[in-house]
């Protein structure tokens, strides 16, 4: 029989560094109704670069697809109730491609990836000390993280961008744009275009006047030619060519953390969640108000909900390392087969037994901004095993996070009460407790964990000409949530994170 409670649906594209997910919820409950992941496999073909193939990427994006709808129609649920589609993925990570032949002209250069290091020590350099205008321009510090020095570095160094540069035949674009320029047709009639979130970690987009920038594209010698056309996160980008969901449009975008962000529900100034995927991103609304940090925190697009919506914008807290180290210590040391194993071990232990573990493989992030720093663990003795160096490591994602809290609390002025969390890791309980006795205040995660991809289906559903889900926060049903209260004494927490402290600067400054 006919499933017959559905109401109309919004899928979303939920395209991850470490994978990827297609996700249909239901409109009015915002209830997750079925879903398909498929893992993406990482390159590191030197010391210190990642990188992923843009046409696995596209094949994961189409298979999720069309499971998820075999899925649906096994619940006997019309395809024709899927009303929109909305897009998020990793930012900055750098795609270009031939817009003739379709083809990507390079491996996609993943966010984390650290072969601009040189780049960026150059570029620096012809940076006025007393004008950073880079900085004010954009909200971010120069750094490997960024797609601008990316993009330089495939202009310096491979050849058939260059060439299709020069016979116009070149597009670049982060995941978003791969993504959608594919879906919407490809080398035929495809749409060349990102949202304000995702242009906002290029390096060469303007936050204040939402445009890309000449000034800044001059600095970087980037070609404005090859740029997408910059729009809001909800409206209808194009429609889909190919497919189960043909014809269905696609009308959110917006970079995982910013789509986490709306996915909270985050609408109020001063509201901020904390994502534990691949890294970890503390991301707090300021509003209307572009706030430039004091402690190395970066400024950015929340989000901009409409053609004739206000832009919010958010302060960021960046730590690249978090679910990267469990997945280096299944994929590297195989001390645990798969990521959740690494709860049990930690569990049987409850401590890290004076070990701890800076996972500085692509420098630091916030609030160091350290490109010299490499990953170590220190305090080992004869009796540490792998259960404390899996807790140190779970420890270590709770002390980033620390980090960053404290650095938002000082530019907030107003300490956060809670913590909203979401992303792959909160499935963990051990790292949860843990969290919460680090940060001293109290956890709170949705038992719906797909927080990303609902923020990209409210984005779609909610835009103009599809107007199937509504914003407001009245109207939203409220998720069920867990909590997790602080157990250990203040006092033990602060010396735990002292330690922590003085074993980051032993990792900084490593690489001369
Ligand atoms: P992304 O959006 O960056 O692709 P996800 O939110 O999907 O990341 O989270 C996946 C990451 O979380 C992986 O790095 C994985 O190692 C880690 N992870 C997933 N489940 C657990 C778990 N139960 N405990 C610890 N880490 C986990």
């Amino acid at each position: 029989a006919k499933r017959t409670d559905v109401g109309l649906l919004v899928g979303a594209v939920d395209q991850g560094t470490s994978s990827t997910r297609f996700l249909v919820f239901d409109s009015k409950t915002a209830e997750l109704l079925c879903h398909h992941q498929v893992e993406i496999k990482q390159e590191f073909p030197k010391e210190g670069w990642v990188e992923e193939n843009p046409k696995e990427i596209l094949l994961s994006v189409y298979e999720c697809i069309d499971k998820a709808c075999e899925k649906l129609q096994r619940f006997n649920v019309d395809l024709s109730n899927v009303k929109a589609i909305g897009i998020t993925n990793q930012r900055e990570t750098t795609v270009v491609w031939d817009r003739v032949t379709g083809e990507p002209l390079y491996n996609a250069v993943v966010w984390l990836d650290l072969r601009t290091q040189s780049t960026v020590e150059n570029l620096s350099k012809k940076i006025p000390v007393n004008n950073n205008f880079v900085k004010t321009k954009t909200g971010l510090p120069l750094s490997t993280y960024f797609s601008a020095v990316k993009l330089r570095w495939l202009l310096d160094n491979v050849e058939s961008v260059q060439k299709a540069v020069k016979e116009g035949r070149a597009l670049f674009g982060t995941v978003d744009s791969w993504l959608i320029w594919n879906l919407t047709g490809g080398a035929e009639g495809g749409v060349h275009c990102t949202d304000v979130t995702n242009a906002s970690r290029t390096m060469l987009f303007n936050i204040h006047s939402l445009k890309w920038d000449r000034e800044l594209c001059e600095f970087f010698q980037i070609p404005m030619n090859i740029l997408p056309n910059v729009r809001s996160c909800s409206e209808i980008y194009g429609l889909m060519k190919a497919g189960a969901l043909e014809g269905v449009p696609i009308s959110g975008c917006l970079g995982d953390q910013s789509a986490a962000l709306v996915g909270q529900m985050c609408f109020q100034d001063g509201q901020a969640k904390n994502t534990y995927g691949t890294g970890c991103f503390l991301l707090c609304n300021t509003g209307r108000k572009c706030v430039f940090s004091e402690h190395g925190l970066l400024t950015t697009v929340g989000y901009k909900l409409g053609r004739n919506k206000p832009v919010c914008y958010a302060l960021e807290g960046s730590v690249a390392i978090a679910g990267a180290l469990v997945r280096w210590l299944r994929d590297n040391l195989g001390i645990i087969s798969s990521s959740e194993e690494i709860e049990k071990l930690a569990r049987e232990v409850g401590t890290s037994y004076g070990c701890y573990f800076i996972p500085a493989f692509s420098g630091l992030y916030a609030p160091y901004w350290d490109p010299s720093a490499r990953g170590i663990i220190c305090g080992l003795t004869q009796f540490t095993n792998k259960c404390h160096l899996a807790f140190a490591a779970l420890e270590a994602v709770c002390f980033q996070t620390r980090e960053i809290l404290d650095a938002m609390n000082r530019d907030c002025g107003i300490p956060l009460s809670h913590l909203q969390v979401d992303g792959g890791m909160t499935n963990n309980k051990v790292l949860m407790q843990l969290q919460a006795d680090i940060l001293c205040i109290p956890v709170v995660k949705p038992t719906m964990p797909e927080i990303t991809a609902l923020g990209a289906a409210m984005a779609a559903g909610a835009a103009e000409g599809v107007g199937v889900w509504s914003l407001d926060p009245e109207d939203l049903s409220a998720f069920i949530e867990e909590r997790f209260e602080p157990q250990i004494n203040a006092e033990e927490s602060e010396v735990r994170y002292s330690i922590w402290k003085k074993a980051v600067t032993k990792s900084m400054g490593w690489v001369t």
